[in-house]
């Protein structure tokens, strides 16, 4: 027993060193095939970059918006599964919201069109990716989030807190509750929040494209974590 244990987490710890050279391999031919839409795998990831337009999510102290950075570390995980051979579908390519005209109820039609892309995609997985806020500025790390009663999202938010937490010493609990985006979709849904804006160290760090590839790698790497566990 012990040695199948054993050998499942050698197995398991592989797979994760393979997938996190992948990553950073994909990282440095981001450009390679960009624009190809010729998937190597049935696997079909929607990104999301959350919030966008007269919608900044949260700011830094210096000023720096959420929208911003989730849309630039958006961009850099759909090349690294791009590049890894998914099919990749964002549902923010620009800083606009989704929400057409910013009338009143603006942030309930910019959701309602997320879910239309994701319903239109059918994808295997849906990551939607925010910077994170909190009053105590010491705290700091990458958290994931799943909607409370979805056993999938759950273990999926599980094994990408597992990386983020073996990979920055923090000790951080995915957490569940009600977030529409993982609420209206059938398949894995979470939220991953990259990082704290209200930590000031972490806001400048959170800009560097240094850390932004190495996030998202850690993200990517959970997501095999995820499909290796899901066998
Ligand atoms: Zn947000």
């Amino acid at each position: 027993m012990f040695i199948v244990v054993k050998r499942r987490r050698l197995v398991l710890v592989l797979l994760i060193l393979i997938a996190a050279e992948l990553a950073l391999t994909a990282v440095v031919c981001v450009k390679q095939f960009a624009n190809s839409n010729n998937s190597l795998i049935d696997f079909t990831v929607v990104i999301d970059a959350g919030h966008g337009g007269i919608d900044g999510g949260v700011v830094s102290s210096d000023g720096v918006k959420e929208s911003s950075l989730n849309l630039a570390y958006s961009k850099t995980l759909g090349e690294i599964f791009a590049n890894s051979g998914f099919n990749v579908v964002q549902t923010r390519k620009t800083e606009d919201g989704l929400y057409g005209l910013p009338t009143n109820g603006f942030k309930l039609r910019d959701m309602k069109a997320r879910k239309a892309i994701i319903d239109k995609v059918q994808p295997n997985l849906v990551i939607s990716v925010h910077m994170n806020k909190f009053s105590q500025s010491y705290r700091a790390g990458p958290q994931v989030f799943y909607q409370k009663g979805k056993d999938d999202g759950q273990k999926l938010a599980e094994c990408l807190q597992k990386v983020f937490n073996d990979s920055t010493g923090n000790n951080h609990q995915a957490i569940a509750g009600d977030y529409y985006v993982c609420r209206e979709t059938d398949c894995p849904a979470v939220i991953v929040e990259c990082g704290f804006l209200s930590n000031d160290a972490e806001a400048e760090l959170l800009q560097t494209a240094a850390h932004r590839e190495k996030i998202c790698s850690y993200i990517f790497s959970g997501v095999m974590f995820y499909l290796y566990e899901a066998e």
